[in-house]
């Protein structure tokens, strides 16, 4: 007893003192970066989230043969944990049982079932990785750029955690049994052991205290050892998941983008403080969330197999991103942590010189960067994030949305965005002309605000425009038009299509017109924070001055903006999305379908429709609705839906790099053989009709049209104005 004793105390204090010391410095690193503004833990949510993520392992679950291997590994470990502390306390004590619950057979059978599932669950993923090995898939991987040789070793060392485990019990059980028959009885748990009775079996017979210490240490040791092992790795995840899930954005990091904040405070852009820093230039200026964030990534790959720019063979993997901030944030650390000088400037005197090239890299390189790769071996470049990489993204979201651990990709990378853009003018020129626009003419395309009511002008009813006065109380809602809906002609159509049938259903409604400007989406998604605030309190002043209550509107960017952004500035109303309202008129009877539309619909969820605001059955409603319409989907719909390549302001950038996220979309809704493609966002439709397009000049794709989910009801609803629109054409 008393080697075991030592033996088994000397590990325990070495190892569980390494692992701290990593916790320790990792924690003090955490405390070095931002502080998290504004966001307090929720203990009621975070609960929920902890019961739902990690023990749930609800969206893990989403991901059905992978989902349920991870499931019983965790829980495996979670029940394992009785035996941890079985073979802890057999340190002192031979006959030890977990009180209460260790006098059960069942216990016991309950506890090796567990580690057998635990092993099973370890047979799949062995399989899965084989399969699924970026030697065989390529890109297509899911594991490509993750670390595989340490991914092997922890599969290995799980599986040693679970059969030293195992062992132990078996020779406790020959020990206990053998030695004295009154202790079987004594540890009741062990009689319903059936694996650990399995080894009791196959053990030698002679010399069983012996045997007995030398799998509690060899269990002791791979279980101290896998611990040290996970402080350093991926791993991490096991212990990161927990906070990191506790202190994530709720209900989740889509939808609005937060406020730019420096130093726990808002900033002010009206008036900033002379040393703001606006968004992030240094890994240091992430916040501490953000550091947890990298060190969670358990390099699963959900969000780069969903990631449309990813999928397009562009230099972006969001996975590869966070585990490049992570490699980035570790290896700069030691500079990170150093002390600072009287001058204010760190003391790199003793420091590695690693540590000082890390800290002299920049954290997003320079455009044309010829050094800048991202392959199977992570991140190469003059900056810790490519330029390329850091521009490729359009924001929808598929990443933070497939993460197990709540990682928030979307957020940092506008926050490297924002600094680009405010603090460095780096940005891809071409979207600077969309931003000029902004700024000057209020629209992306700088058309201006006197072409803003050009759109009603073939409507054969007149619509009310909102003229400096307060909205008449008879105004049920103020339709939100939106660049597109007012200047794009495609656009221009479902404007037409939408005030029709408020007007066929009786809803009274008013618009801006040249008092509406854009609502800043494409600038903040940029990184433009600085004209988002200006074209948000421009708005909010004009519709709090109008005193606007609801609005509807018809994209889903303008949506997102007014819906979750203007409260940041002072703008609280109830907006509703176009088809939200469609679907309720038409349920009300306010509306009524009469006309058949023949047609196989495929419907694409736009990003910050659904994926960012959740709003999935609406539009089906609508189209399901219309007499003949056949509704369809594609594979990847809903919270799994495929960007049409528009969003983050990349409707306004070259796509240079890869093949094209439009073309890939409308492929894969060409594949389900529509008649139509509907969408309910201008933007979606403008990349999915060119994606069509494009095969229509092929020679395929005949006869399919894009259009807005409001034009298929409109051809039910008021079949006259389609077929006068049709001859008007011919
Ligand atoms: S938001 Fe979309 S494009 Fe950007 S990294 Fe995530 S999945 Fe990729
Ligand atoms: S960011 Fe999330 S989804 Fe992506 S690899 Fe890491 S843990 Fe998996």
């Amino acid at each position: 007893m008393a080697v075991r004793l030592i033996l088994g105390l000397l590990m325990t204090v070495v190892c569980l003192g390494i692992a701290g010391r990593r916790l320790f410095f990792l924690v003090q690193l955490g405390k070095r970066f931002q502080p998290l503004a504004d966001r307090q833990l929720d203990t009621s949510e975070a609960v929920k989230a902890e019961v739902s993520e990690v023990a749930g392992q609800r969206k893990l679950l989403r991901w059905t043969v992978p989902g349920i291997a991870h499931f019983f590994v965790f829980w495996g470990f979670m029940v394992l944990l009785f035996t941890i502390v079985e073979a802890f306390f057999g340190l002192v004590k031979a006959d030890f049982q977990i009180p209460v619950l260790g006098n059960y057979a069942w216990f016991g059978f309950f506890e090796d079932l567990f580690a057998l599932l635990c092993v099973a669950a370890l047979v799949v993923f062995t399989i899965l990785r084989i399969q699924q090995a970026p030697k065989n898939l390529g890109r297509k991987s899911r594991f490509f750029g993750s670390h595989i040789g340490p991914a092997w070793f922890v599969l290995f060392m799980i599986f040693n955690v679970v059969w030293t485990l195992l062992a132990y019990r078996g020779a406790s059980i020959n020990a206990q049994e053998l030695h004295d028959p009154a202790n079987a009885d004594k540890m009741g748990f062990l009689h319903g052991a059936f694996a650990s009775q399995w080894f009791a079996s196959i053990l030698p017979k002679t010399n069983l205290e012996v045997w007995e210490t030398v799998f509690l240490l060899l269990s002791l040791a791979v279980l101290l050892g896998f611990t040290v092992f996970v402080t350093y790795s991926k791993h991490m995840h096991i212990f990161a998941s927990i906070p990191n899930v506790a202190y994530a954005r709720r209900p989740r990091a889509l939808g609005a983008l937060e406020p730019v904040y420096w130093a726990g405070k808002k900033i002010d852009f009206e008036d900033p403080g002379d040393d703001d820093v606006m968004g992030v230039g240094k890994v240091e200026d992430f916040t501490w969330k953000g550091l947890l964030d990298f060190a969670t990534c358990t390099e699963c790959g959900r969000c780069q197999s969903q990631c449309p720019a990813w999928n397009t063979d562009k230099p972006l993997s969001p996975k590869v991103l966070i585990m490049g901030l992570r490699d980035h944030a570790l290896a700069k650390a030691p500079y990170i942590m150093a002390a600072k000088g009287e001058d204010g400037e760190v003391v790199t005197a003793g420091l590695a010189a690693t540590a000082i090239a890390e800290a002299e890299r920049p954290l997003v390189g320079p455009e044309g960067d010829e050094n800048a790769s991202v392959g199977e071996h992570g991140i190469h470049g003059t900056g810790a994030i490519p330029f390329d990489m850091l521009w490729s993204c359009t924001t929808c979201g598929a990443c933070v949305e497939q993460c197990p651990v709540d990682i928030e990709h979307v957020d940092h990378i506008v926050d490297m965005r924002r600094y680009q853009v405010l603090m460095e003018g780096a940005f891809p020129e071409e979207a600077g002309i969309m931003l000029n626009n902004v700024e000057h003419a209020g629209d992306p395309w700088g058309l201006g605000r006197t072409k803003r009511l050009e759109w009603a002008e073939e409507l054969d009813f007149e619509i009310r425009v909102y003229e400096g006065e307060k909205i008449p109380d008879d105004i049920d809602y103020l339709y939100w038009v939106g660049c597109a809906g007012a200047l794009d002609d495609t656009a221009k159509k479902t404007a037409r299509a939408v005030a029709t049938l408020l007007h066929e259903a009786g809803v009274e409604f008013m618009v801006l017109g040249e008092a509406e400007s854009c609502t800043g989406d494409p600038a903040r998604r940029m990184g433009h924070e600085f004209l988002f605030q200006m074209l948000a309190m421009q708005n909010v002043e004009v519709l709090n001055e109008a005193g606007a209550k609801r609005i509807v509107v018809t994209c889903a960017h303008c949506y997102n903006t007014l819906a979750n952004e203007y409260p940041q500035v002072g703008g609280h109303y109830e907006v509703v999305h176009h088809t939200t309202l469609l679907a309720r008129l038409v349920a009300e009877k306010k509306l009524t379908p009469i006309q058949r539309v023949d047609a196989a619909v495929t419907y694409h969820d736009p990003c910050y429709l659904g994926r960012h605001n959740r709003i999935f059955a609406a539009p089906r409603e609508v189209l399901g609705a219309v007499p003949g319409a056949r509704v369809q989907e594609m594979p990847r719909n809903r919270e799994r839906s495929f960007c049409c390549g528009a969003g983050g302001a990349r409707m306004w950038m070259d796509e240079n790099l890869g093949t094209r996220i439009n073309q890939n979309r409308a492929d894969e809704a060409l594949a389900t053989t529509p008649d139509i493609v509907a969408a309910a966002c201008p933007f979606c439709i403008t990349m999915l009709s060119d994606g069509v397009a494009q095969r229509q000049q092929e020679g395929s794709a005949a006869g399919v049209q894009v259009t807005d989910v409001a034009e298929v009801l409109l051809r039910s609803v008021r079949p006259d104005l389609v077929d006068a629109a049709a001859e008007a054409t011919a």
